[in-house]
């Protein structure tokens, strides 16, 4: 049997991988890999402002959070989303979350993983996210940690794209052209009813980084006519044979 090719994305809360790395999402689904979205938390308290000024119950808002982000999948084109529902505004990251989280990376055993940047001082689930999941790949590669499964590699882990860049402290390294998966990424933006506000935000993000992946193609020498770009920042080194 063929090796699978595989990604792994850790979103804080349901629609965070929506807006931050959606395309890279889609585009990879399109090229054969499977990505495995896992969602934290349903963002049922800190990022579902308008469902609860409509009156909803904490159950009503995590259901509706988790049709949205299900869908939203599926517009990506995503057969494996799951959901961990370990609350958030704070998210629970103890040792159980910790042992699933490790678990998972070892059964889908990505080439690459996705989560968010390493500093955010306005929503703290997110940077402790990458916290978090700094100490489960560490975990996952121990051979001392459950002898007997397979150990993890080294895959990079990618730091989507924050809001408020500036604030974050985060630095892309890497422009991805989503370009033609654009419609896909701009219909899981519209699963996610309960936030309008971000749906034209981001997409003016991916124009201005479609810009930056021109620019850093060759520019006004031959860049790449992208349209719709996602930035990343990664964390760890390229091991390189050319440079
Ligand atoms: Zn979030």
């Amino acid at each position: 049997m063929s090796e699978r090719k595989t990604a792994l994305v850790i979103s804080a809360h349901a629609a965070d991988f929506v807006w931050r790395c959606g395309g890279a999402i889609a585009l990879h689904q399109k090229r054969g890999y499977e990505v495995t979205v896992l969602c934290l938390s349903y963002g049922e308290r800190g990022e579902s402002a308008r469902l609860w000024k409509e009156g909803k119950s904490l159950d009503e808002v995590k259901a509706i959070r988790k049709a949205e982000a299900e869908n939203a999948a599926k517009a990506l084109g995503v057969r494996d989303i799951r959901f961990l529902d370990l609350g958030d505004y704070p998210l629970d990251l103890g040792p159980a979350a910790q042992d699933q989280v490790v678990d998972i990376i070892r059964e889908v055993q990505p080439a690459f993983m996705l989560s968010h940047s390493q500093y955010d001082p306005y929503n703290t689930d997110h940077m402790r996210t990458t916290e978090f999941v700094l100490t489960c790949r560490m975990i996952a590669q121990a051979w001392g940690h459950n002898p007997g499964q397979r150990v993890l590699g080294a895959p990079q882990l990618y730091l989507f794209e924050p809001h408020q860049t500036e604030q974050m402290g985060w630095k892309p390294d890497t422009f991805l052209d989503i370009t033609d998966v654009w419609d896909q990424k701009r219909a899981a933006i519209e699963c996610m009813e309960g936030q309008h506000h971000l749906w034209d935000f981001y997409t003016n993000v991916a124009e201005n980084r479609g810009n930056h992946f021109r620019r850093n193609s060759g520019g006004m020498a031959g860049g790449r006519p992208a349209k719709y770009a996602e930035g990343f920042q990664s964390v760890f080194p390229r091991t390189v044979d050319e440079l």
